[in-house]
């Protein structure tokens, strides 16, 4: 059976001394747990603190954006060659929030995954629909043009060993998450477009579910074919929440 996946997104919450306590927490609880990866996507200023406490563990750290460009002017931004320098394996792109509130293209989104790719970072795609598309049964063609602008733009080969993240924006953080057969219909959606293109890079992607994710629901969730782990915001700030939804992944 192929390993799962379980990825933390802490957003903007944490200071230097309740990270150390999480993160020593998370090693105590998750370092034991034998079939499923771990990964915790901090805030950039705590990549540092993530390397040192995390390093020597098998729980692998990350980021929750990059710059699309490799190097320069862009003040404020931060480049994939930046997250490696601080031991960074992972890194979230095209998250919701920041494309909702940044205003971030579906271009700009590919050009980051490139990006991370090129540099040696797995990049974790978020793709999702909102509740009016839901409504209106055209989440699929919603899906399908996040995922198309990449292949179109790299090919469907930069797909390969890659984590997609299927992110409905109206679950995530309203304690409403998709139904088990909801989010399996959209990762085998997700997974045979990638494999029309390239079966191999389909076969070696990991299609994540996120969306107000817990102990309970995600134990169904994770028992789907498609369904390879989960993005947890919000119960990965607690350690025996994320705990209990690792060990469902287990
Ligand atoms: C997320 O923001 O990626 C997420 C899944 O959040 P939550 O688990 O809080 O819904």
């Amino acid at each position: 059976m192929p390993r799962k996946l379980v990825v933390a997104n802490w957003k903007m919450h944490g200071n230097l001394a309740s990270n150390q306590q999480l993160l020593d927490a998370y090693i105590q609880k998750l370092t034991p747990l034998k079939n499923t990866d771990v990964v915790v996507c901090v805030p950039y200023p705590y990549l540092a603190q993530a390397q040192s406490i995390l390093q020597n563990t098998t729980i692998a750290w990350g980021a929750q954006n990059l710059s699309k460009d490799a190097v320069g002017a862009f003040t404020g931004e931060v480049s994939a060659s930046m997250l490696k320098d601080f031991g960074a394996s992972y890194v979230i792109i095209g998250h919701s929030e920041r494309a909702t509130a940044y205003c971030e293209s579906d271009e700009n989104i590919a050009t980051k995954f490139m990006q991370a790719k090129s540099h040696g970072l797995t990049p974790i795609l978020c793709v999702g629909e909102t509740l009016i598309e839901r409504e209106a049964g055209v989440m699929e063609m919603v899906v399908a043009k996040q995922i198309d602008t990449i292949m179109n733009m790299y090919g469907a080969a930069i797909f390969a060993n890659t984590v997609v993240s299927y992110e409905p924006i109206w679950a995530i953080g309203s304690g409403l998450a998709a139904s088990a057969e909801q989010a399996q219909s959209m990762h085998e959606f997700i997974r045979g477009r990638i494999a029309c293109a390239d079966k191999g890079a389909a076969a070696s992607l990991k299609i994540l579910y996120g969306g107000s994710v817990n102990p309970q629901n995600a134990v169904q969730l994770f028992a789907m074919p498609d369904i390879d782990g989960g993005l947890i915001g919000k119960c990965s700030l607690s350690a025996s929440e994320f705990d209990g939804i690792c060990r469902a992944a287990t």
